[in-house]
């Protein structure tokens, strides 16, 4: 007999050990049942980007309090980058030490991305044996001394290497030259100034990255998964690339969907990010991308700080936003309703194509013998976001105030709910999870 079966209006699921088991109307009952009917049932959303900063940095966030959020949105794994804990995940070392502290600290499952920096690529070979689902890699500053950028040279050897070892390189795609030599040209009495700041990372910055690093794949042979591509000609230049066989990925985050440069404007440090937000011309654009299905995942690149790194002067604040917990609001009201997005490309952006890319087997849908990870979801029910409602450490997040039709009611971790109406009803349970690579 099933652990439990969730009613739905038309179909039933069954799960016993973590594991669906059955689907379909009118299943036979089980010890406890939950009633959804009149929600739609979401596979549990994979975050494949985001900064939980243990350990290290857990005054930033945590994995504790980070995968309550992430968890509170309806998501039941994450893909933790090799930055902003410490240390960095660039050896084998740093694994261990971050996997450990993960699994004593999370409720959702997680996985972790391997950093590649100048000097590491040796190490490459024992973190894929550790299980990173891949390598990081910065193209210009990542804001951090102990992550540096990749030279071109220091990302070809990664890209081969991972090539041979059979993972994904992902990479941040900003021109140094470009983003650097522009700040340089800001004159000192607009240090500090918002405009100045965008200014200084142009889309171009942004596609000249995205080409040069497509190419090096292309000679290397590597797969590539570009993160955060903030614009519609990002996307359209990576998808050339694509046309002519690389094999590359590409993301997008809520916050590119949702705001435009003259949110940053209005809000200040808390929207500040990089790249940053375009204007409504870009974001239009990037749109069209996602609707045409040429943008294969949105990941939150929840980069959270304390406010004490978000205030002040705005060229000095942390760059980064903190949005975990509304990424599929965001989908929900900007895309589903707004756009006309269709539930079943929502459901394919944050878990059935996070899990193909990156090869995490047992997840990303609603099957027979998948993980009975989960999301019920009212997408008829209206929230405005309040600072109360936030799982993170720190309450800062440029959606606080924000309305969005659509409500993550329960989430489900292998069988287990772990948020419900509102509250977080597990302490741990967190699993690691590393890609099947045959
Ligand atoms: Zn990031």
């Amino acid at each position: 007999m099933p652990d439990l079966v969730i009613r739905g209006d038309a179909q039933d699921i069954a799960i016993e050990n973590g594991k669906i088991v059955a689907i379909g109307p009118e299943l036979p009952g089980a010890a406890k049942e939950i009633d959804a009917r009149g929600l739609h049932v979401f596979p549990g959303l994979i975050d494949v980007h985001l900064h939980f900063n243990e350990p290290g940095r857990t005054e930033w966030e945590g994995a504790a309090t980070g995968s309550r959020a992430l968890a509170a949105g309806g998501g039941t794994l994450f893909f933790d980058m090799p930055l902003n804990s410490t240390p960095c995940t660039v050896n084998a070392a740093a694994f261990d030490r971050k996997r450990e502290a993960l699994a004593q600290s999370s409720i959702t499952d997680f996985a972790l991305w391997g950093g590649l920096i100048p000097g590491n690529v040796t190490e490459m070979a024992e973190l894929a044996d550790r299980g990173v689902v891949g390598f990081k890699a910065f193209l210009c500053d990542s804001g951090l001394p102990e992550f540096p950028r990749a030279d071109d040279l220091t990302l070809f050897d990664g890209l081969r290497e991972a090539a041979r070892l059979g993972l994904p390189v992902a990479v941040h795609a900003e021109s140094q030259e470009i983003t650097q030599g522009l700040a340089r040209r800001i004159r000192p009495e607009q240090r500090g100034s918002i405009r100045a700041f965008l200014e200084s990372r142009p889309v171009l910055a942004e596609i000249e990255a995205i080409q040069r690093a497509t190419l090096l794949a292309r000679e290397a042979g590597a797969k590539l998964h570009i993160v955060h591509v903030s614009s519609g000609r990002g996307v359209a230049i990576a998808a050339e690339a694509r046309a002519r066989g690389v094999d590359v990925s590409i993301e997008t985050c809520p916050h590119y969907l949702f705001f435009t440069e003259d949110d940053v404007e209005r809000l200040g440090a808390v929207a500040k990010c990089a790249p940053p937000l375009r204007d409504a011309v870009e974001q239009a654009a990037l749109w069209t991308q996602l609707l045409a299905g040429v943008i294969d995942i949105v990941a939150s690149d929840h980069s959270p700080a304390p406010p004490y790194m978000k205030s002040g002067d705005f060229a000095q604040a942390w760059g980064g936003i903190a949005g975990v917990q509304s990424t599929l609001s965001v989908l929900l009201d900007r895309g589903y309703y707004c756009r006309g997005l269709s539930l079943e490309r929502i459901s394919s952006l944050v878990a059935a194509e996070p899990a193909r890319r990156f090869r995490i087997q047992s997840k990303g849908s609603i099957a027979i013998g998948m993980d009975a990870d989960l999301a019920l979801v009212n997408i008829s029910r209206s929230t405005t976001l309040e600072s109360q409602h936030l799982m993170q450490r720190h309450a800062l997040s440029p959606y606080i105030g924000a309305s969005f039709r659509g409500c993550v009611e329960r989430t489900i971790r292998r069988g287990e709910t772990v948020f419900a109406s509102g509250e977080i009803t597990a302490r741990s349970g967190g699993q690691f999870v590393r890609p099947f690579l045959s």
